[in-house]
This record gives C-alpha cells, sequence and structure tokens, in this order.
C-alpha cells in the first residue's frame, strides 16, 4: 500500500533515491518506497544540484585570502543568515553551525549558566532528554509524559513554580514528536516557561521539515534541528537563538577559529582571548557544505510552500490511515488521542507481530523501508507498548507518507529492543 503513496502523488520536491528498486525474496524488484525520513531523509534534488555546483570551488572558510577561500566564507555566512531568515530568528540571535539535533543540545546544556535547573518531558527523543544536568552544577528533571497539550502546560507551570532555589531554568520540548507525530502546544510552553523565568529551547528536529518555524512569533529563546532530517543530509545542524548566554560561556570546543589571541604566558600557561561571536562556538573548520546544503533545503522548503507541502502531506496521512485500518490488529500509537494534529509521523503496532519481523518483512517482501525500535525514546515508547497492552514483542513500527515532502519515523534502538 505505502508503495503506491508516491506514485499516485505527484512530488513537489524531487529527493535523490526515488528511482532506486529494490529485490525482493520473493522475486523479481520493485521500487523503494522510502518510509523511513524521520530517522533521515534523502537529499532534495535542488540540494544536491547546489551542492554540486559549488563542489569545485570549495574552499577554506575564514582562513584564506584566496578567491575560493573568500567565496567559501562568503557561502557559509550567507547560509547562516539563510537560516536566520528560514526560522524567523530576531535581530541579535546567533545562528550556531553544528553537527545535529545532539550537537546543538549538548552545545547548550555546555553554556548554561551554573545552577541552571533543566526540565523536560520524559516523552522526548533522547537527544532532548540526556544532554541536562550532566554538569555537576546543573539538575534536571524529568516531568510525565502529558496526556494533553493542555496538561503539558499545566505540568509545566507547577514544575516550574515549585522549583527550588528559583534560579535560571530551561525547559526543553519537542515540536512535533518522532514516535507520534503529535504536535506539542510549543507557544503555550513558551509563554508558561518565561512566566517563571525559565527559557526553553524546541527541539525541531521533526517539526522544521513539515512546518514553518517562527522563532520570533512563537517566542522561543533556542530552536535546535538538524541538516539530514531536513533534505540536507551532509553532517550539519543549527543551534539558533538568544546569544547571551552562548556568548558568555565557555567555548563548546576549543580550537583555532574561536579564538582572538592565543600567546603563552609567562609561567607557561595558555593566555587565551576567545572571540564572543557566533565563532565562539564553531572552533575548527567549519562543515561549508553542510551549511549550504542546509541553507539550499529552507530556499527549497520556502519556495515550494509550507501550505502546499503540508495539504500534500496530510492527504498522504489520512490514506496511509486509512490502509493501517484495514491491517487486522494494527493499532496506530498516540500520546494526544486518536484525532490530535500530528505531521506525516506515524508508529504502530500489529497484535501477534514482533516488530522487528515485521519491518523485515515489509523490506524482504514489499521493498518497503520503515524504521522499528524504540525509536530513542525509550521511555515514551516502552509506556505506549505497555498501556496498549503491547510487549516487546508486540512492536512499534513506524512509517511515514509524503510524496517529495516526505516523513517521518523513528530511530535508534537495536532489533531485539522492538
Ligand atoms: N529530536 C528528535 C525529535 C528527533 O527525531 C531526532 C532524531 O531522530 C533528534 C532529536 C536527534 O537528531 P540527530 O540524530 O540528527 O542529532
Amino acid at each position: 500500500m505505502p508503495a503506491t503513496l508516491r506514485t499516485a502523488v505527484d512530488t513537489p520536491l524531487p529527493v535523490l533515491g526515488r528511482d532506486v528498486r529494490v529485490p525482493l525474496v520473493t522475486g523479481g524488484e520493485v521500487p523503494y518506497a522510502a518510509l523511513d525520513y524521520a530517522a533521515s531523509a534523502p537529499a532534495l534534488q535542488r540540494v544536491w544540484d547546489d551542492v554540486a555546483a559549488y563542489a569545485p570551488y570549495y574552499g577554506s572558510v575564514h582562513r584564506g585570502a584566496g578567491h575560493l577561500s573568500q567565496l567559501s566564507t562568503d557561502l557559509f555566512e550567507n547560509s547562516r543568515a539563510t537560516v536566520a531568515e528560514f526560522l524567523g530568528c530576531r535581530p541579535g540571535d546567533d545562528v550556531v553551525f553544528t553537527r545535529s539535533t545532539t550537537d546543538s543540545l549538548n552545545l547548550l546544556a555546555a553554556v548554561l549558566p551554573p545552577g541552571t535547573h533543566a526540565f523536560a518531558f520524559e516523552s522526548e527523543h533522547h537527544a532532548a532528554l540526556l544532554p541536562w544536568g550532566r554538569r555537576g552544577d546543573t539538575a534536571v528533571t524529568w516531568l510525565d509524559a502529558p496526556r494533553t497539550p493542555g496538561q503539558a502546560v499545566e505540568a509545566l507551570e507547577r514544575a516550574l513554580a515549585a522549583r527550588e532555589p528559583y534560579g535560571p531554568a530551561l525547559v526543553c520540548v519537542t515540536g512535533a514528536s518522532n514516535v507520534t507525530g503529535e504536535l506539542w502546544p510549543v507557544r503555550e510552553l513558551a509563554a508558561a516557561a518565561h512566566a517563571h523565568g525559565a527559557r526553553i529551547v524546541l527541539d525541531a528536529a521533526q517539526l522544521v521539515p513539515h512546518q514553518a518555524v517562527d522563532v520570533a512569533e512563537s517566542d522561543v529563546d533556542w530552536v535546535a534541528f538538524s541538516g539530514h532530517k531536513l533534505y540536507a543530509p551532509f553532517g550539519a545542524g543549527v543551534l539558533a537563538g538568544r546569544a547571551d548566554w552562548l556568548r558568555r560561556a565557555e567555548p563548546y570546543l576549543a580550537g583555532g577559529g574561536a579564538t582572538r589571541s592565543v600567546a603563552r604566558g609567562a609561567a607557561g600557561e595558555p593566555v587565551v582571548e576567545w572571540h564572543d561571536t557566533v565563532a565562539r562556538h564553531e572552533a575548527g573548520s567549519p562543515n561549508v557544505i553542510g551549511a549550504y546544503a542546509i541553507a539550499s533545503a529552507c530556499r527549497a522548503l520556502t519556495a515550494a510552500g509550507f501550505e502546499r507541502l503540508e495539504a500534500r502531506e496530510q492527504a498522504l496521512l489520512a490514506r496511509l490511515r486509512e490502509g493501517l485500518a484495514e491491517v487486522p490488529g494494527a493499532r496506530v500509537v498516540s500520546l494526544f488521542g486518536d484525532d490530535a494534529p500530528r505531521v506525516g509521523v506515524v508508529s504502530f503496532v500489529v497484535d501477534g507481530w514482533n516488530s522487528s519481523h515485521f519491518a523485515a518483512a515489509l523490506s524482504a517482501e514489499y521493498g518497503i523501508g520503515v524504521r522499528d525500535g524504540l525509536f530513542c525514546a525509550h521511555p515514551l515508547v516502552r509506556a505506549l507498548l505497555a498501556e496498549g497492552g503491547g510487549s516487546s514483542d508486540t512492536a512499534a513500527r513506524s512509517a511515514s507518507a509524503w510524496g517529495g515532502g516526505g516523513r517521518r519515523a523513528g530511530e535508534c534502538g537495536t532489533p531485539d529492543e522492538v
């Protein structure tokens, strides 16, 4: 069924790999139906073309007077400006290029002021759960997974009001769950955080490919995302938002490019003056291809129009769910309820089936690629499986639908973790 999704609906943004054919165990071969873009999306053709057009002109960024070095530096800095515009950043916000969402959130954790108490719902992806509280001078509290968006806001307000002592606080919340695809009440959570003197970072890894994100309008302090989920799979990510905590803290990485001056002191000690610009956290030669690819994807998605992409995606999502409703024993999992608004990410269990076997069969017999496992959200998936009468033998499966804006499944988790 999902294989027909792709051919029946024309695609606004072609991606690489659409013509890949895969062998079936039953003989013959079929066009590959990639429904695991939530884990990693292929490059948009446009992104690939842009990268290929630039490749012959590659040069060192911020490290050369030559023409190609200047060109690459311009390209890198212009990419930063494109991302700021794409995200609706405020004047004065920083856009730091990182390796991924995981890297971005770890960077933020590294620059938190001493004494910061972080809060995250246990339903988050591990990248949004685990970076906090690892430094001895910070703490973290995981909140119960809420069952409605309203409950999320109330629970956050209660937790922030109760915190002791009343020091700096950070809330980390996802925009769209990588497990259920459900949308989170980001504006309301940001308002609650700010009302209690806390800041908020939006894990937009699963949101940016589906919906326009507006940092200023949603009033989040930072946003983090990965290029490889935005059709720019070239090893780069972004942390964008308030410059103050970033520029006050020790550099995330120590090395060339982050420094204004380095000298040897009288006693042989290092005397280092770090940049107090965005360069402070971008030590090492920047990944200009990755940054340029992200900017190219931002431009392509903006030009295609999120309204149009969303409409197409929702139509595909409806078809996927209709199809799943006909599969005996299949059940879509959700936190906020069946009708909750969601992006095109669906996880499901099939009674009596081990998810690894089910996923393997979809691949081997139908050429359909999905993700099975705990999707790097162990607390959430375990809870959802337990309450649905599931077990690690009945399994969460994740599928995603799109025809060129397509979507998402989970990731991580070894096969026997379901
Ligand atoms: N947050 C969410 C919601 C995700 O879905 C993912 C990846 O699947 C991440 C964070 C981590 O992204 P990355 O692996 O690119 O660092």
